[in-house]
């Protein structure tokens, strides 16, 4: 691992949590950008290193992370050292991971939706809610004050269909964009990026159109959609956003 990875965490507002560089950009980079543009404190911390890829080692990544946060407004980001193709969500990795939340105090996460081609997402999709839960117990034999983030929303995909809400993002598509970009050594020309994400498939492409046919569904330009397990309260039933007819 680069020795600058990993900068002393700090307090956060929001933190991201995903399995390698790259994935919060692909899935709610425009979400992270907005919560940054509202004043949010927002942090990503990445699982791996993405050492598995095919392209680019782990210094090139890291620099790449490093840009794109920059890009995106982020206050931090971190890796956690967890092997790349092989996260487990076993009590180590969990423990670890719940002194990273200690350290940051998030009171929202964002984790990679259940639904998911790569068996790391599905396995930082589980670790982070129970890292989130363990976190939170007094008794837990780790360093760090007990913190329960309060929300926990899962970014979704290109698996899942069901999504909770939107998030309108058509101010932010192009920034997010620029994030995705900074990985020049995955998406930095028109052949690699086809090749590294799903043969054949262009990502800005693939992007666009999702962020286009979510924001239809809202009458808006773009969106990213999330999912949560819990019911979401409304105070003011007649002036919910978007028509229904
Ligand atoms: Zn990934």
């Amino acid at each position: 691992m680069p020795d600058n990875v990993n900068p002393d965490a700090m307090r956060l507002d929001v933190l991201a949590i995903a399995a390698h560089p790259d994935d919060v950009e692909i899935t709610c980079g425009g979400t992270l950008i907005k919560l940054a543009q509202m004043g949010r404190a927002v942090g990503v911390l990445d699982l791996t290193a993405g050492e598995m890829g095919t392209l680019g080692d782990e210094n090139d990544r890291w620099q790449e992370a490093s840009d794109a946060a920059k890009a995106m407004g982020l206050a931090w980001r971190g890796q956690l050292g967890l092997p790349d193709s092989a996260i487990q969500n076993d009590q180590t990795s969990r423990l670890k991971l719940a002194r990273m939340i200690r350290d940051t105090m998030p009171e929202l996460v964002i984790l990679p939706h259940w639904e998911q081609r790569h068996p790391d997402h599905v396995a930082c999709s589980q670790l982070g809610y129970d890292a989130c839960f363990l976190a939170g117990l007094k008794k837990l034999d780790i360093e760090g004050d007990p913190h329960r983030p309060r929300k926990i929303i899962y970014a979704s995909y290109f698996r899942n269909t069901d999504s909770s809400f939107l998030v309108d993002i058509s101010d932010q598509f192009d920034a997010k964009c620029d994030a995705v970009r900074a990985y020049k050594s995955q998406f930095g020309n028109v052949v690699t990026a086809k090749q590294i994400f799903q043969p054949g498939i262009d990502i800005y492409e693939l992007m666009q159109h999702r962020a286009a046919v979510l924001g239809q569904m809202a009458n808006v330009r773009y969106a990213e959609a999330f999912t949560i397990k819990e019911p979401i309260l409304i105070d003011d039933p007649q002036n919910m956003p978007v028509r229904s007819v």
